[in-house]
């Protein structure tokens, strides 16, 4: 089952939008900014139903 989530990048602060596998279960993993293409960390929590996603750059 896939989700979208919206956040704004760490780094540029632009809006995007993040597709989330949530059948998957707990991620984490980095994809660039579409806009400004820094390495975005993303972390998915998920128990397949509810989730909590958190955005950060990469270094912190
Ligand atoms: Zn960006």
């Amino acid at each position: 089952m896939l989700e979208s989530e919206s956040y704004y990048c760490p780094y540029c602060g632009e809006p995007a939008e993040a597709l989330l596998d949530l059948s998957a279960g707990d991620q984490s993993y980095i994809e660039d900014c579409p806009v400004c293409c820094r390495p975005i960390e993303f972390e998915l929590r998920t128990d397949g139903t509810e989730w909590e996603l958190d955005v950060r750059a990469e270094n912190d």
